[in-house]
Parts: structure tokens; C-alpha cells; sequence
């Protein structure tokens, strides 16, 4: 018989419906998406009470945005060793300085907005890049741990999802966000609405047994909930339709995707700013993708 390998998940910055989570075996852990800047202290310190005298072998993200990563920096003093893996896309945005730079700001806005202490003088931003590209299918083999690689394209091109021992799933935002069938379906197709349908599928075939979604935790991936996946992701692709061809300018397009998306995932934890640029993203993602579609619901409206 073959021993089962069980592994634990600690849902690391819960408290800030964060991204960080913590996967442990019997010897050692990886981690994924470190979070926010403002909080990478507070992550670090979490991870080696749990973790005792057990190595930390790894951090895998899942894409480039500032509130996954910009705490890399944090793990990287802790551990001065550990390497970090994404997909090779995300590889290269650590390379530019722009998104760097753009990181930064994010980062201190929303320690500013959520009104948490960072030491933003202090940051080590140079320590904020991955070592290892990811490929759609590759099988990472680390100690107690496989670690699969699901490209799941649709809120980033750099946005991979990761079945750890063919069981427990750490999904990538590019699904959408929904923990509790309670707040609604929040999208998160930032860069392509059919990209995002295809991993959704993807993600669906993977047959994780538990999936953990950043922001929200952990998820039952049953039936209802791919049902009630897949139902609010079309639905928000029909919203927002319904917002191009009812609302002329994109100033009121914006506060419209405020009105119906923003106000229930905010929690208080989204800067708008970042809301709004990820509105735009989509907003232009459903016009480029659904012209069709469009043109008739402007000419019912007329
Ligand atoms: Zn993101």
C-alpha cells in the first residue's frame, strides 16, 4: 500500500483576506504568494512558529501582482536560500523597472488605505524577483512534494494555479473570487474573458479534493460550487455589456463597476484605485472580445 502523504494548509495573513498560504508535510513546507508588503513581517514570523525547526523549501506565485508578491522580499531575509518560482512571464515583469516601481506604490497605498504601519524606507525591493520559470504542465518534485503547474491565463498572462500531490489546490485569482456563496461572484478576468472560461475548465479538471483561493481561503470544490463558478462568471460577462451600452463615458462605466462589483469584494482591503484600474481592464476586455454582443445591446438601448 502506499502511504498517504497527508499535508497541512495554514491560511497565513487570514486576517487581511490575504494570499499567503502555508503548505506543510511531515518534514518540511513550501509556500505560496507571500502577500502584501505591509504584512510580509507579520507572514515571516507566522511561518517559523509554525514551521519550528522544519526548512522552508520553496515559494511558488501566482502571479506578479503586488498583493501576492510584494512580501518576497521579507521571506528572502528570513530565508536567504530559498528560491522562487513563476511562470516565466512573471519572470520577466521582476525585471522591469517600471512594474517595480509600480509595485512600490501599490503597496504603500494600501498599507496607507487599510491603515497599516510599512516601514516602506526599509523595503528591499531588489530582493522582489523569482529564480525558477514555470511551464503549463511542469511537475515539481521538492522533497515530501509534487508540485504541478496549471497556466490558468485570464487575469494575468502570468497566472498559474499549483495542485500540490495531486490533492490540494492553490488557485490563482484568474477564476474569480468566491469562498462563501454569500457576497456574490467577484470577477477577476483582467486581460481575456474566454481565456478565463478556458481555465476555469482547466482548473475544473484538475479534480483538486481542496482548493484554496487567495483572499478567501478554502473551498469545497464540489459541484455547486464549479456550478456557481462557471454561472457568475458568464453573468459578469452579461453585466458588464450591459454597463458599456448603458453608460456613454468611461468615468461612469467605472463607478457603475463600483456599484455592482467593487462595494461587495472591498471589505475595506482594496485600495479603489487598484479596483478601479482592474474595472478598466475588464471593461475593455469584454468590449474587445464581444463586439458582437455589444453593438446589440447598444441598439436595443437606443
Ligand atoms: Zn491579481
Amino acid at each position: 500500500m502506499i502511504k498517504e502523504k497527508k499535508v497541512k494548509v495554514y491560511y497565513i495573513d487570514e486576517d487581511i483576506k490575504g494570499t499567503c498560504f502555508l503548505v506543510q508535510g511531515e518534514q518540511e513546507a513550501i509556500l505560496f504568494d507571500p502577500g502584501m508588503a505591509y504584512y510580509g513581517e507579520t507572514v515571516v514570523q507566522r511561518v517559523k512558529e509554525i514551521l519550528g525547526t522544519q526548512p522552508l523549501r520553496a515559494v511558488f506565485l501566482t502571479h506578479s501582482h503586488y498583493d501576492h508578491v510584494a512580501a518576497l522580499p521579507y521571506v528572502r531575509q528570513a530565508w536567504p536560500e530559498i528560491k522562487a518560482y513563476a511562470a516565466e512571464y512573471a519572470c520577466h515583469i521582476f525585471e522591469k523597472t517600471k512594474a517595480k516601481q509600480m509595485m512600490f506604490h501599490m503597496s504603500k497605498t494600501a498599507a496607507e488605505e487599510s491603515h497599516h504601519e510599512w516601514k516602506s524606507d526599509d523595503y528591499k525591493g531588489e530582493l522582489l524577483y523569482a529564480d525558477k520559470p514555470l511551464e503549463d504542465g511542469d511537475r515539481i518534485a521538492l522533497g515530501e512534494f509534487v508540485v504541478e503547474v496549471i497556466e490558468t491565463i485570464g487575469h494575468t498572462q502570468c497566472s498559474v494555479s499549483f495542485l500540490i500531490n495531486d490533492e490540494v489546490m492553490i488557485s490563482s485569482e484568474t477564476i474569480g473570487l468566491e469562498g462563501d456563496f454569500e457576497g456574490g461572484y467577484v470577477p477577476a478576468f483582467l486581460i481575456s474573458y474566454k481565456k478565463t472560461v478556458d481555465s476555469l475548465r482547466r482548473t475544473r479538471e484538475a479534480d483538486p479534493k481542496q482548493l484554496y483561493m487567495p483572499h478567501r481561503g478554502l473551498v469545497i470544490p464540489d459541484e455547486r460550487y464549479w456550478k456557481y463558478m462557471e454561472k457568475g462568471l458568464a453573468a459578469t460577462k452579461d453585466e458588464i455589456i450591459r454597463i458599456l451600452a448603458s453608460c456613454p463615458t468611461t468615468e461612469e462605466q467605472i463607478l457603475e463597476m463600483e456599484e455592482v462589483f467593487w462595494k461587495k469584494a472591498a471589505d475595506g482591503a482594496w485600495p479603489r484605485e487598484a479596483f478601479d484600474m482592474n474595472a478598466k481592464a475588464m471593461l475593455r476586455t469584454v468590449a474587445a472580445e464581444f463586439p458582437e454582443e455589444l453593438s446589440k445591446a447598444k441598439s436595443i438601448q437606443k
